[in-house]
């Protein structure tokens, strides 16, 4: 299935709008392909996004394998058009119509069903939908979001006219943050998300507090494509980064190996964790990560030279290995990633990549 939509936005300078669009797309490395009529045109898993400007206005189409996607895609580019002309912004329609009636698409509430220990410090809730729609696609990645004051109802998420998600504020604001689904059986509709015990986090205190019958926001999936494989990978990173390791070593095929480096508890089994693969799995104490996590993957990297490299984790170790990925190792942008899931001492997304 593809789905589509597409504006046209009246504005004074749609030229200049035009030209600012693609130094943005520039700076981000990525490189339309120019279309005979003048419009440049985006293609990304499956995703098309294509502009083009008139003496009117600035065009923008949009097609998608799913709604969620399509969603993503017509919000970026409303807000990509309010950096340059807010006001213009505001007027967009989409050709799909005003949906500021109802909620995002890729929103809906979950109903906890069961709450496990996986290990001591991990719990898995088991979240059930009435409609999983396209959790077991579109990516790894979820935004679990409860209300910042928990003595208030939940003011969830809406739809702006120009199709910009609008999140309530003040004393309805909501506390958001990533996840990633470590599975979905859609026999069952049910999806886990495995959280990681800490002191001080909302989500985290949620994970061990809720009873069954208890309500949380979701948003997505989104995000964290699983990487190609090769034959000397190297994956790695803390508890927050497990469920996503897991994902990818599943995704990968049997050509694939390397080495994966994890956060885990010296009496719990790595193995009933990750997924049987030919990846040897080397295991850091969880209160040693941070500061052991560096030197591993240099002794390892200098017995065999990595090709790929991933990291997820704590936002200075994701800063001090992206620079050895991309320095020492000599890694190219589609070669590595290391992304901060977190910030120690800071609330909030830790989200950074390149
Ligand atoms: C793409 C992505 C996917 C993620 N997937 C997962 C996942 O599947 N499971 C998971 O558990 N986390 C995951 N995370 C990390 C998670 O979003 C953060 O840990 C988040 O801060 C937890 O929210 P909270 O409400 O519990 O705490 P917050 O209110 O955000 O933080 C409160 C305090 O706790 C500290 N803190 C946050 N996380 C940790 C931690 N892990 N250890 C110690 N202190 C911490 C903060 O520094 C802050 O001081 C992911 C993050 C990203 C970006």
């Amino acid at each position: 299935m593809t789905v589509q939509a597409d504006t046209h936005v009246v504005m004074p300078d749609p030229k200049a709008a035009f030209d600012h669009l693609l130094e943005h797309m520039e700076e981000s490395g990525i490189e339309p392909e120019r279309l005979g009529n003048g419009s440049v045109r985006i293609t990304h898993e499956g995703c098309r996004l294509d502009i083009g400007h008139s003496p009117r206005g600035l065009s923008i189409a949009v097609e998608a394998p799913s709604a969620n996607m399509l969603y993503f895609l017509k919000e970026a580019a409303a807000l990509h058009v309010a950096e340059v002309d807010p006001q213009s912004a505001q007027g967009l329609m989409w050709s799909d119509g005003d949906q500021s009636a109802g909620s995002p698409v890729n929103f809906q509430t979950l109903t906890l069903v069961r709450r496990a220990e996986v290990f001591p410090g991990m719990i898995r809730l088991t979240l059930a939908s009435d409609d999983l729609g396209e959790f077991a696609q579109d990516g790894l990645h979820v935004k679990l979001m409860l209300p910042s004051d928990r003595s208030r109802e939940p003011v969830w998420p809406s739809v702006e006219s120009n199709g910009v998600t609008r999140w309530p504020d003040g004393e309805d604001a909501l506390h958001v943050r990533y996840f990633t689904i470590r599975d979905v059986r859609e026999a069952s509709a049910e999806i886990d998300i495995d959280v990681v015990q800490h002191p001080g986090g909302m989500i985290s205190d949620w994970a061990r507090d809720a009873e069954a019958g208890d309500v949380i926001g979701i948003m997505g999936p989104g995000g964290g494509v699983p990487p190609a494989g090769s034959a000397n990978m190297l994956l790695s990173g803390d508890e927050t980064a497990l469920p996503a390791l897991a994902r990818i070593m599943e995704s990968l095929d049997a050509s694939a190996g390397g080495h994966v480096i994890v956060a885990f508890p010296g009496n719990a089994d790595p193995t009933d964790y990750l997924p049987e693969t030919s990846f040897e799995v080397h295991t850091i104490e969880p209160a040693k990560f941070r500061s052991h996590v560096r030197s591993e993957v240099e002794r390892l990297a200098s017995e065999k030279g990595f090709t790929y490299a991933w990291f997820g984790g704590e936002f200075a170790n994701a800063q001090d290995l992206r620079k050895l990925f991309k320095g020492d190792f000599g890694l190219g942008k589609s070669e590595q990633i290391s992304v901060a899931y977190w910030r120690d001492g800071v609330r909030g997304d830790a989200r950074t990549e390149d």
